[in-house]
């Protein structure tokens, strides 16, 4: 029997319990699930960062925590965590994350909000350009970046990708590096999908911003922690950037006194991107068990220096 303790935070339990079971069934895994155990005989931990569990000392036979959340910026310098970590990788994010990106971008393209902001009566044609005039720059080319970049160029975008290393992506310009001013010079529609790392921290400062087009929209939906955000408020209040719409916040949920809730340039959404769903999470919890049980390597692990 496997033991496998159910690590994320108490109240998702009931979300989940039945679909890691049907998956480690699905998957031929003597398992047994629970929320308490002996630490000593647990062999592995489904996390999430939010959870009570922040001491990993007992649990001396863990093969490998697996967590729930892709970003793991909250416990990947856990300095009791000695067990290899992996990070959730699930047809569920991807798709989730592409739509909320594809729905905003076609928002700003489309200049969706001038239209419903018009009393009618008002027969003024406003043609937007095709969308292959619409340059488009995602900054993050991993799993969600890259699917989203891929949506975008799909669509006819004219799509720029940039990442840590050298990638390629269908239909998407890519560059890596040293090349981040020339992704963002230009940039008409800017998305973040980069991780929460101390070499991505206030990423979008006011000089990156000044490389815009004049009145760009910023999209965030990677981590707060990527914006400078005193320079895009105030690049919003020069209307250097036209819109901003901000999933992910330093702090959450936002404060209530918070500048980017009453301004009329931002849109909120509540850390709702694209949420870990858990029919397609379990799978991979379960197929990442079999595979270190079957003694293959575990998928989606986390690069510690790195930090992502
Ligand atoms: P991923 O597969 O690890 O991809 C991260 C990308 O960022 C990679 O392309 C990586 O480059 C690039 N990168 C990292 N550090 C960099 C640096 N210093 N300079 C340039 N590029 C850098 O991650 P993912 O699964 O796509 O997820 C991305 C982030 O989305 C997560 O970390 C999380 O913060 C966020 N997220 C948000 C939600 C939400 O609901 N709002 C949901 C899920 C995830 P390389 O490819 O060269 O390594």
């Amino acid at each position: 029997m496997i033991n496998v303790l159910f690590a994320g935070h108490p109240s998702r339990w009931p979300i989940y319990q039945k679909p890691l079971q049907d998956a480690f069934a699905k998957a031929g895994l003597d398992a047994g699930l629970r929320t308490e155990f002996d630490p000593a005989l647990v062999d592995y931990i489904v996390y999430a960062p939010n959870s009570p569990l922040q001491d990993f000392t007992p649990y001396t036979r863990c093969k490998a925590v697996l967590n729930l959340w892709a970003g793991v910026e909250a416990i990947v310098g856990n300095q009791t965590l000695t067990q290899p970590l992996a990070r959730m990788v699930d047809f569920g994010l991807k798709q989730g994350m592409t739509e909320w990106v594809v729905g905003h971008v076609l928002r700003y393209h489309l200049d969706i909000d001038y239209f419903l902001a018009r009393q009618s009566g008002e027969w003024e044609p406003k043609v937007p350009p095709l969308s292959r005039d619409r340059k488009v720059t995602v900054l993050g080319l991993g799993e969600l970046g890259a699917a989203t970049a891929v949506a975008l160029a799909a669509l006819g975008f004219d799509v720029i990708g940039w990442s840590r290393s050298a990638k390629d992506v269908p239909g998407v310009r890519c560059l890596h590096g040293d090349d981040l001013d020339t992704a963002l010079t230009g940039a008409e529609i800017v998305v973040l999908l980069l991780p929460k790392t101390p070499a991505t921290e206030d990423i979008l400062n006011a000089d990156r911003l000044a490389l815009l087009a004049p009145g760009a929209a910023v999209l965030n939906p990677g981590r707060g922690a990527l914006i400078d955000d005193d320079a895009l408020l105030s690049a919003l209040n020069s209307g250097r950037v036209g819109h901003a719409t901000l999933d992910v916040f330093r702090v959450e949920p936002l404060p209530d006194d918070h500048p980017y809730w009453a301004h009329p340039n931002v849109t909120v959404t509540p850390h709702i991107a694209s949420e870990t769903r858990p029919e397609t999470a379990s799978e991979v919890i379960a197929e990442n068990i079999r595979r270190s049980e079957a003694g293959e390597g575990l998928l989606y692990l986390v690069d510690r220096n790195l930090g992502y």
